[in-house]
């Protein structure tokens, strides 16, 4: 293999920066809440490397530490989900809670990422408070939220939190402003061709999420024209053509459809719903 390219965040250079800094003074800590709109996942297991790391500049990207991480198959490194669930079941973190206590199989660390802190309820993340608190030192909690606000305040004020700028995921998709423009259209056929190229175009749920955050966002701005606020182009128009209610109906809906990228349900089976109910 070529000499590998310094490990980075996609669009987050500075933070990668700042995170690899931290990891090489030892300085993440217990727990840490990645938060904003860019690409959570490759930030979590970008910091779940520097963690585990055994080079000098951590993560390396090229240990077997960091290897496995970015190969999802690190034994020290869980994804805590329940999808069975909503919200992942308290049974399931007292079970990380007593894995913690055990000491890593191969890592420095045991890590625990949740990619999701939308499905942790007060009651879970009261378990997971005791284990931040007094857990062992080799344990390390990555929450990931867009907003951190839905961890507890006891949590946040025992947690590092790491923000994705905004700015990366700017202009990400050119595919909102085309949902949006659709919309404004208002022709259900065009929005259904649309969601069938999303569907055939193997979306993963991840790059639909940040798609249909954006799109909220831009309906978002469309609403505060509504509401008098300078908009111009794709703001005007849709203030102007959808107006306020099918405005707000739409943000409801692409709200739920974000929420539900979070669960284990297929991309291609929500295109294919979103479609319908942003016809209705
Ligand atoms: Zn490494």
């Amino acid at each position: 293999m070529a000499a590998q390219e310094p490990l980075t965040i996609p669009g987050e250079p500075k933070l990668s920066g700042r995170i690899r800094e931290a990891a090489n003074r030892d300085a993440l800590g217990h727990a840490a809440i990645l938060s904003g709109r860019g690409d959570l996942p490759a930030a979590a297991r970008f910091m779940a490397a520097a963690f585990q790391c055994r080079g000098a500049d951590k993560p390396c990207g090229s240990c077997p530490d960091c290897r496995k991480v970015g190969k999802g198959i690190h034994p020290d490194v869980t994804v805590v989900e329940d999808p069975d669930h909503k919200n992942i079941a308290v049974d399931v973190l007292r079970g990380v809670a007593s894995s913690a206590s055990v000491l890593p199989n191969e890592g420095r660390r045991k890590v625990y990422i949740f990619p999701d802190a939308n499905v942790l309820d007060g009651k879970a993340q009261n378990v997971l408070l005791k284990v931040i608190e007094d857990g062992p030192s080799h344990a390390a909690f990555i929450f990931c939220a867009e907003n951190s606000a839905v961890l507890l305040p006891t949590i946040r004020s025992r947690t590092a939190e790491w923000k994705l700028s905004p700015a990366a995921a700017a202009g990400a998709d050119s595919r909102a402003v085309q949902m949006c423009e659709i919309l404004c259209g208002g022709r259900a056929e065009d929005l259904a061709a649309f969601c069938a190229e999303l569907e055939n175009s193997k979306i993963s749920r991840e790059e639909l999420k940040l798609l249909l955050s954006d799109a909220r966002d831009l309906l978002a701005s469309g609403l505060a024209a509504c509401y008098g606020a300078a908009g111009e182009g794709l703001a005007a128009r849709l203030a102007e053509r959808a107006g306020r209610r099918r405005l707000s109906a739409w943000a409801e809906v692409l709200g739920r459809y974000i929420r539900q990228c979070s669960y284990n349900v297929g991309a291609g089976h929500l295109t294919g719903a979103l479609a319908v109910e942003l016809a209705e």
